[in-house]
C-alpha cells in the first residue's frame, strides 16, 4: 500500500490533479497546487459537504470570516499561549522532528509509551537516544500589517475555522433567528507552522478545513457529540469510502486539547511510510471553553437567554472538523482500482480505474466521436456543447477509442459518450459505464435526461 501513495502521486501530477507548488523554481517543500481536475474533485467534496451539513438542514447556516482576526481572538482562544508542537532534533543527523510523534511512533510498535525519548531510535539515521530537549514551538504563522513590523502590528493567520465563528456567534444566531441547538459552518484556508509537514497533501502549512460548530444546552452535549460522530461516519461512506479502510480513534483524556471534554477522530488507512492510520477529522466537544473565553476577554455578553427554561446559559460546542486535502486523498486511494478490460484485438489488458462517486467526478460526461471526421466531429462537439451546460464535460478525439476510454477511466469518469457512424443515421449515441464497461445505446433526444437521472447531486 505504500506505493498506492506513489502511484496516486504522480498519477496527481500526470493528470493535472496536484502538482508540486513553485516547480518551475525547484519546488516549495510541502506545498501543492491543484490543477483542473484536482481543483473540480475539491469543488465537488466542498460542495458535497456544504449541502449535507448546511444547505440540507434547517438548524445549521453558513458563514465566510476572515483569515486574518484581531490577534486579541487567538491571545483569548489560547492558541497564542498553547498551540505549540514539542520540538526536537536528533544530535547526530539533526533532523527534526515532533517530540509527539516519535512517541505514538514507539507505542504503535512497541506496545507501550517510551520512558523518554532516550529510548527512541531516530528514523531517519537510527541511533538510539540522540534527541535533544523538547522545546515548544508555535503552530501558529504570523505576518505584520501596516508599515511597521514591532509586536504591535503582528497579526496571525487563522489556524483554524474555527475561531471566525465563535467571534461571529451572537451576530449569527440573532440575525438568522436560530435557537440552540444550531449549527454555524465555515469552509477555508487555514494556516500551521508544522514542523514536519509531508505525505503528500496528507500534511501541509497552508490547508483548507470543513468545519462546523454546533451550539448546544450544556447537559445535551454527549448526545449531540454522539449524533455527529454518527453522521460525519455516514457523510464519508455515503460517498463511497470503505468503511474497511477506517476507524474511530478516541483521544485519551490526558492529551486532550486545552478546550475539549472529548474528541474523537475519524481514521482513514492511509498508509504511509511506517503508519497505516491517519486523522481524518475530528469530532470535538468545545465545550463553552471558546465563548466563554470570548465572551470575558472581549467583555461582550456571549451567552444565551433560554425563553422557555427562563434561564440563561452559555452553549456547550459540538465541532466536526474536516481537512479538505486529506479527505480528497482519502476519496482517491480508496477509489483507485486495477482491473482488466478487452483491448481493442479483445484481449484483456490491465486498466486503472478511479471508482470515484459521480457527485465527486472531476469529469462527468466525456464525448468522443468514434474517428476525426468531418461529419462525426461537428455532432460530437454540439452535443457536448449542450451536456456543458449542465455538467464538466471533456471531449476528445485524439487516439484509440480504448485508449481514449482509459484516459477516462483512470480519472474516474462515469460516462463515456460515443457519438459513430450509426449515429448520422439513428441520431443515436453509446453510453459506457465506467465501472461495468457496459454499454447502451441511448437515443440523442434522451441523453440528457439519461445522465441527469444518473448524475444527481
Ligand atoms: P494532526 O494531529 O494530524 O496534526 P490535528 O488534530 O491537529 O491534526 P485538527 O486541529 O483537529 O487537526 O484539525 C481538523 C482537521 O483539519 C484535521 O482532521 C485534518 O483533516 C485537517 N488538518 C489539520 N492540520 C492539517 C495540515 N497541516 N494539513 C492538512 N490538513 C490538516
Amino acid at each position: 500500500a505504500a506505493d498506492k501513495i506513489d502511484t496516486i502521486v504522480s498519477l496527481s501530477k500526470r493528470r493535472g490533479f496536484v502538482y508540486p507548488c513553485s516547480e518551475i523554481y525547484g519546488g516549495q517543500k510541502a506545498a501543492w497546487d491543484y490543477g483542473p481536475l484536482g481543483v473540480e474533485l475539491k469543488e465537488n467534496l466542498k460542495r458535497q459537504w456544504w449541502r449535507y451539513m448546511v444547505t440540507s438542514r434547517e438548524d445549521v447556516v453558513g458563514i465566510d470570516s476572515s483569515v486574518i482576526l484581531a490577534s486579541e481572538v487567538w491571545q483569548a482562544s489560547g492558541h497564542v499561549a498553547t498551540f505549540s508542537d514539542p520540538l526536537t532534533e536528533c544530535t547526530s543527523c539533526h533532523k527534526r522532528y515532533r517530540a509527539d510523534h516519535l512517541e505514538e511512533a514507539f507505542e504503535a510498535k512497541h506496545g507501550r509509551v517510551p520512558e523518554s525519548l532516550a529510548e527512541v531510535n531516530c528514523p531517519n539515521c537510527g541511533n538510539k537516544g540522540q534527541f535533544t530537549e523538547p522545546k515548544n514551538f508555535s503552530g501558529l504563522l504570523s505576518t505584520h500589517l501596516g508599515p511597521t513590523q514591532d509586536s504591535g502590528s503582528i497579526a496571525y493567520l487563522r489556524p483554524e475555522t474555527a475561531q471566525g465563528i465563535f467571534t461571529n456567534f451572537a451576530q449569527v444566531q440573532q440575525t438568522s433567528r436560530r435557537k440552540p441547538p444550531f449549527g454555524i459552518a465555515q469552509m477555508g484556508k487555514s494556516f500551521r507552522n508544522e514542523i514536519t509537514p509531508g505525505n503528500f497533501i496528507f500534511r501541509t502549512r497552508e490547508f483548507e478545513q470543513m468545519e462546523m460548530e454546533f451550539f448546544v444546552k450544556p447537559g445535551e452535549d454527549e448526545q449531540w457529540q454522539e449524533y455527529w460522530m454518527e453522521q460525519r461516519w455516514n457523510w464519508y461512506t455515503s460517498l463511497g469510502l470503505r468503511e474497511e479502510n477506517m476507524r474511530w480513534f478516541e483521544h485519551p483524556k490526558e492529551k486532550l486539547s486545552h478546550y475539549s471534554k472529548r474528541t474523537a477522530d475519524i481514521e482513514y488507512r492511509f498508509s504511509f511510510g511506517g503508519s497505516e492510520w491517519g486523522e481524518l477529522e475530528g469530532v470535538a466537544n468545545r465545550t463553552d471553553f471558546d465563548l466563554s473565553a470570548h465572551a470575558e476577554a472581549s467583555g461582550k455578553d456571549l451567552s444565551y437567554f433560554d425563553q422557555e427554561a427562563g434561564e440563561r446559559w452559555t452553549p456547550y460546542v459540538i465541532e466536526p472538523a474536516a481537512g479538505v486535502g486529506r479527505a480528497m486523498l482519502a476519496f482517491m486511494l480508496d477509489a483507485y482500482a486495477e482491473d482488466e478490460a478487452p483491448n481493442a484485438k479483445g484481449k484483456l489488458e490491465k486498466r486503472v480505474v478511479m471508482r470515484l462517486d459521480p457527485r465527486l467526478s472531476p469529469v462527468k460526461v466525456a464525448v468522443l466521436p468514434l474517428s476525426r471526421n468531418p461529419e462525426l466531429s461537428p455532432k460530437a462537439k454540439g452535443l457536448a456543447s449542450a451536456l456543458r451546460q449542465n455538467w464538466n464535460i471533456d471531449f476528445d478525439d485524439a487516439g484509440a477509442i480504448g485508449k481514449r476510454y482509459r484516459r477516462q477511466d483512470e480519472i474516474g469518469t462515469p460516462f463515456c459518450v460515443t457519438v459513430d457512424f450509426d449515429t448520422l443515421d439513428d441520431n443515436a449515441v453509446t453510453v459506457r459505464e465506467r465501472d461495468t464497461m457496459k454499454q447502451e445505446r441511448v437515443s440523442l433526444d434522451q441523453i440528457e435526461g439519461y445522465l441527469a437521472t444518473r448524475l444527481i447531486g
